[in-house]
C-alpha cells in the first residue's frame, strides 16, 4: 500500500513537469528533425545518407520516450466509451503475432464472452503492446505468449497476458513501474509505467503472478465502479 502511495506521487510529479516538457523540448526537435531531412535529401551530402538516418531515428527514438513519459504522468481521466475489450485485442492480434512470428515467438489469444467495458481504445491498445512487448522479450525462441479474457464473478472482467518467460525476481518486482527503472541493456523503463497509469484511468488493478515457469499480468476491471 505505501509503495502504491508512492508510485503515484512520483507520477503526480511527472504530470506536472510533462507539459513543459511536452512544448520546450518537442518544438526544437521537430525543427531539427525537419532540417535533417531536408539536408538528407541534398545530393552533395549522398556520402553522409547514413548519419542523417541515424540522427533521424535517434531523434525519433528520444521522442517516443517523452510520449510514453507524457502519457504516464497523465492522470486525468481518460474518455471512456462502452467498447468490446475482445475487439479491441483481436484487431491488433495480427501485429502481434507478426512481431513474435519473425522472432520465432508464438502468441495465442483466448478470449470469452465477456459484457461490454468503459474503455479508452488507444490506451487499452498501449496497454496491451507494452505487456506483450514485455512478454515476448522475457521468452526464448518457441515459447508461447497467451492474451485471454474472462468474466469473474458478477462484476470483474480479467484480461491476461501470460508469458513462459524468465519470470520476475523479487527485488525486480518492487520497482516495477517506477519510471526508468530497466533490467535491458536498449529499454526505456517507460512501459510499465504507461501501464500502471493507464490501468489507474480505467479505474482498473493490475496484478502479477511470477514463477521461473513465466509471468502472468493481470489486468481486472469492474464493472460496477
Ligand atoms: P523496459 O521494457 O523498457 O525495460 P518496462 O517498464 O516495460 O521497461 O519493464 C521494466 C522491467 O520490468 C523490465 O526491464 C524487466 O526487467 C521487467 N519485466 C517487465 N515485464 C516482464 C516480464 N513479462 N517478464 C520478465 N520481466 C519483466
Ligand atoms: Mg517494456
Amino acid at each position: 500500500y505505501e509503495q502504491e502511495i508512492k508510485r503515484l506521487s512520483s507520477l503526480d510529479l511527472i504530470g506536472q513537469m510533462a507539459a513543459g516538457i511536452s512544448h520546450e523540448i518537442r518544438n526544437p526537435m521537430t525543427t531539427v528533425r525537419g532540417f535533417l531531412q531536408l539536408l538528407q535529401k541534398e545530393s552533395r551530402f549522398e556520402d553522409y545518407h547514413h548519419y542523417f538516418k541515424l540522427m533521424i531515428e535517434e531523434l525519433d527514438r528520444a521522442n517516443s520516450i517523452i510520449t510514453e513519459f507524457l502519457s504516464m504522468g497523465n492522470t486525468r481521466t481518460s474518455d471512456l466509451e462502452l467498447l468490446d475489450l475482445n475487439a479491441i485485442i483481436h484487431g491488433i492480434t495480427p501485429l502481434i503475432k507478426i512481431d513474435a512470428f519473425s522472432q520465432n515467438k508464438i502468441v495465442e489469444v483466448d478470449t470469452a464472452d465477456i459484457p461490454k467495458l468503459f474503455l479508452n481504445r488507444n490506451e487499452i491498445r498501449q496497454l496491451l503492446i507494452n505487456l506483450y512487448r514485455n512478454g515476448l522479450e522475457a521468452m526464448n525462441e518457441g515459447q508461447v505468449l497467451t492474451i485471454r479474457t474472462y468474466k469473474e464473478g458478477d462484476d470483474c472482467v480479467v484480461m491476461t497476458v501470460q508469458d513462459e518467460g524468465t519470470g520476475i525476481q523479487p527485488e525486480i518486482l518492487e520497482k516495477l513501474g517506477t519510471p526508468f527503472f530497466t533490467t535491458k541493456d536498449n529499454g526505456t523503463g517507460l512501459g510499465l509505467g504507461v501501464c500502471y497509469a493507464i490501468a489507474a484511468r480505467h479505474h482498473a488493478k493490475i496484478d502479477i503472478q511470477t514463477s521461473s515457469k513465466g509471468t502472468t499480468f493481470f489486468i481486472k476491471f469492474h464493472l460496477k465502479p
